[in-house]
């Protein structure tokens, strides 16, 4: 059994309290591979971020789960080598059992999600209860993230065809019987690169997708019936149509790609909501890299003249997500 005191990690409290005054959101960034990690931590501790590491089941399967704490442990001691000891969650994105979350707080993790969204209300309260009274029973006490509503989209092993909405008029019972430390909701946002069907878009002159605008005034009313309670945003990526065009230039195809504009993910980080998962953003600038280096550089061979770039570009990317995204930057 292992602490995440004992890995230099800290849980989700104190950072949560400081981004909801500060009116900024932490960077959720997924990892499951060492070029992804290097660029979280190179942008964070060059932006003075704070910044919670991202692990799905479907990343604990992909990596292995002792490989991936100790990349996290890593991270740690390469943030001090490059001269900032940014504050690092190390987090198990969309938990689905009791068992898989008691597993990731046993090794190390220092926050977990159940996600019983697809649960109806009463088994939800129950298995986050459960869940929560475990990991706040811990001397080090880990930090428990749940979920009201249901987003739309694909994320590795969490699908939904049909998103519901958070129903404001629930949370403040859920959070009251569960004891959770953050609620995900439901405002629009979704997983994926193709967030929103064609049909529920409008198109700009150039055949650009516009997606529906979030539904902000539900946020208004959750942050009515919980004051300052941390607020965290699923499926928030952008979808840059820079990076659909250079995979679709160098041979790739993702057909009606869009995303939610920065924008608006701006004005949500400074409300309530206090963490924004970005992760299909990452996997599009990595691809659009790899894409080019291989077309451009047929005789390439070396994986690391390939990864490198991709590496390079996703630093940009996360840099440009906490200094005008989320406002994290200079947080440290
Ligand atoms: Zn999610």
């Amino acid at each position: 059994m292992t602490s995440y005191t004992e890995l230099g990690l800290v849980n989700t409290r104190e950072l949560f309290k400081k981004a909801v005054s500060g009116g900024y959101a932490l960077p959720a960034y997924n990892f499951n591979n060492m070029e992804q990690m290097q660029a979280i931590i190179q942008a964070c501790v060059e932006t003075k971020s704070p910044v919670i590491l991202q692990v799905s089941s479907g990343a604990r399967k992909y990596a292995n789960q002792n490989l991936l704490k100790n990349m996290a442990k890593g991270a740690v001691e390469y943030a001090h080598e490059l001269g900032c000891d940014i504050p690092i969650v190390l987090h198990l994105d969309h938990g689905d059992s009791f068992e898989l979350c008691k597993d990731c707080i046993e090794t190390g993790f220092s926050s977990v999600m159940i996600d019983g969204s697809k649960y109806p209300y009463d088994e939800n309260v129950a298995l986050t209860k459960k869940v929560c009274e475990f990991a706040h029973s811990r001397k080090d006490y880990v930090t428990v993230e749940g979920e009201l509503g249901v987003l739309a989209g694909v994320e590795d092993d969490v699908s939904a065809e049909h998103s519901h909405y958070t129903q404001p008029a629930e949370v403040e019972d859920f959070v009251k019987k569960t004891g959770v430390d953050s609620l995900a909701i439901s405002i629009g946002t979704s997983h994926g690169r193709a967030k929103f069907k064609p049909e529920q878009c409008t198109r700009t002159a150039d055949g650009i997708l516009i997606p529906p605008p979030l539904r902000f005034d539900i946020l208004e009313e959750v942050e009515k019936r919980i004051p300052g309670f941390p607020i965290v945003l699923h499926g928030s990526s952008s979808v840059p149509i820079e990076y659909v065009h250079m995979i679709e230039k160098y041979g790739g195809k993702l057909t009606d790609s869009v995303g939610i504009p920065e924008e608006q993910l701006r004005r949500a980080a400074k409300s309530a909501v206090c963490k924004i998962n970005i992760d299909s953003d990452g996997r599009l600038a990595m691809t659009a890299l790899v894409r080019k280096v291989l077309t451009e550089h047929p005789e390439e061979f070396d994986p690391r003249k390939i990864l490198g770039p991709a590496r390079d570009e996703l630093k940009k990317l996360y840099s440009h997500k906490n200094v005008n995204v989320l406002g994290s930057a200079n947080r440290v």
